[in-house]
C-alpha cells in the first residue's frame, strides 16, 4: 500500500487533515483508532470533557483521544466530503466524494455534536461562514441603504427649509 493520502496541516480551527494526492469516492482514507469503552468507562471520559469519543452504538465507544489516531485531526463540516462508517467495532472514514490534492478532508460529527460540543453558530465549516459571510453582506447592504435614504430626506429637509427662508426674506 502507498503512504497515507493526507497530511495534518494547519486549518481554521487547529489542525485538520489536507488531501496530499487525489482520493477517489468512496475509498477508505483512515481509520479512527482507539481503545474501546463501554458504559461506565465512555459514560466518564464524556464526562472528563474526551471531546475525541466516537460512538459506534449504545455499547461501545472509540477514544479517540491519542495523538496516534491522526483520524481525530478531521474537522467537522455542515458540507463534508468524508464520513464515517464502521466494520463491526472498526471505524473509517471514507471519501463521499473525489478530493483534490490540497483539499481540506471533513466529515459531518453530527447534530448532537454541532449543537452541544461546536455550538451551532460557532461552526466554522465553510457552509457556514458562507452562510454568515452572506448575511452579514446583506445586513450591510441594508444598513447602507437606510443611511443614503435618510441623507436624501435630510437633504430634502434642507432645500424646503432653504426654499421656505428665501420666500421669507423676499416678503420683507
Ligand atoms: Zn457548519
Amino acid at each position: 500500500m502507498s503512504r497515507r493520502p493526507f497530511r495534518v496541516g494547519r486549518a481554521r480551527t487547529g489542525l485538520g487533515l489536507f488531501a496530499t494526492k487525489p482520493i477517489r469516492k468512496n475509498s477508505r482514507i483512515v481509520e479512527y483508532k482507539g481503545p474501546l469503552l463501554t458504559g461506565e468507562a465512555a459514560e466518564k471520559a464524556e464526562n472528563s470533557g474526551n471531546r475525541y469519543l466516537y460512538e459506534i452504538n449504545s455499547r461501545w465507544t472509540i477514544d479517540g483521544a491519542a495523538r496516534s489516531n491522526v483520524a481525530r485531526y478531521g474537522n467537522h463540516s455542515c458540507n463534508p466530503n468524508a464520513d464515517s462508517y464502521n466494520v463491526k467495532r472498526r471505524v473509517f472514514i471514507r471519501a463521499m466524494r473525489n478530493i483534490k490534492p490540497g483539499e481540506e478532508i471533513v466529515y459531518d460529527y453530527g447534530i448532537d455534536y454541532l449543537k452541544n460540543v461546536i455550538g451551532k453558530s460557532n461552526c466554522q465549516c465553510s457552509r457556514c461562514r458562507k452562510r454568515r459571510n452572506k448575511h452579514a453582506a446583506e445586513l450591510r447592504t441594508k444598513r447602507q441603504r437606510k443611511a443614503a435614504k435618510l441623507k436624501r430626506e435630510s437633504a430634502a429637509k434642507r432645500a424646503a427649509t432653504r426654499a421656505a427662508k428665501s420666500k421669507s426674506a423676499k416678503k420683507s
